[in-house]
């Protein structure tokens, strides 16, 4: 298993990744909205309720499935 992404890794910062997304900066973040989740991101490579999943964003880690970056696209 991959491990997780840290929220302090430059490429998180880079795209505002958080574990929590209710933690995410909305000043900061304007595009996230609440109910916004990895667990419900088009690039989330697990089931909707894996807690932890790959994401083609950050290669060769495991992002959080209640996290939230701002390249977050609804699942078709
Ligand atoms: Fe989460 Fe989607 Fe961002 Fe990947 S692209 S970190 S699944 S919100």
């Amino acid at each position: 298993q991959a491990p997780m992404l840290n929220e302090k890794d430059p490429a998180a910062q880079a795209q505002g990744y958080v574990a929590d997304a209710k933690k995410v900066d909305a000043k900061k973040w304007p595009k996230y909205a609440a109910g916004q989740v990895c667990s419900n991101c088009a690039l989330y490579q697990g089931k909707p309720a894996d807690k932890a999943a790959a994401c083609p964003l950050f290669a060769g880690k495991q992002v959080a499935g209640a996290g939230w970056c701002n390249a977050w696209v609804k699942k078709a």
